[in-house]
């Protein structure tokens, strides 16, 4: 079992390079955006209540989103591994999702991180808005909100993994091939 934590800031990448890992490496990927994104289509009571803070470049509250996580988890017991994408974004919620993992004895092995900086960040969201119909991907206020909310809440997630020294940080600029040898070459690493 092999517990992955992709980080970095909204527009880093973490999407485009989980789709490449989990077909390479075999492990689940676990987008909560996706998940909450689900929410809001079918209009489920999650998603409702998600929708209110994900229109603002909000963070959904704690509680909401660890138990989605959690149940996501129980859900595959036929998981290889799992690539976090998106998750956690808070230090309660690595808090939270330690306490779940290491009750299975499966406990996340690395957080790696893409280093973008924040002007192609918001270069990049602009762009992909144009064809992903997210609104939160729009506006350029709702896409500085959520820049300021990485900032502010879930970077300090970095330092908590840091301290079990389980971080690695890995350039997230250049072309998705570029990125995604630079994260196989770390993988790989844990893997040895
Ligand atoms: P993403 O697709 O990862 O950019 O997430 C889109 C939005 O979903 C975020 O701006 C938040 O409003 C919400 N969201 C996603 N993951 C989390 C999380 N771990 N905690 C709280 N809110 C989240």
């Amino acid at each position: 079992m092999i517990n992955l934590v992709l980080f970095g800031p909204p527009g880093s990448g973490k999407g485009t390079q989980s789709v490449k890992l989990q077909e390479k490496y075999q492990l689940m990927h676990v987008s909560t955006g996706d998940l909450f994104r689900m929410h809001m289509r079918e209009n489920t009571k999650l998603g409702i209540e998600a929708k209110s803070y994900i229109e603002k470049g909000d963070l959904v509250p704690d509680a909401v989103t660890i138990s989605m996580m959690n149940n996501k988890i129980e859900n595959h017991p036929e998981a290889k591994g799992f690539i976090f994408d998106g998750f956690p974004r808070t230090a309660a919620q690595a808090e939270a999702l330690d306490d779940f993992l290491n009750k299975k004895e499966s406990p996340i092995n690395k957080m790696i991180a893409l280093e973008v900086d924040d002007l192609e960040l918001v270069k990049r969201l602009l762009y992909r808005g144009k064809d992903s119909g997210r609104a939160d991907d729009q506006d350029e206020g709702i896409i500085q909100n959520r820049i300021d909310v990485y900032n502010e809440k879930t970077l300090p997630v970095a330092s908590y993994y840091d301290e079990q020294n389980k971080y690695i940080a890995v350039k997230g600029v250049g072309t998705i091939e570029e990125i995604f040898d630079r994260l196989c070459t770390v993988i790989d690493e844990i893997i040895d």
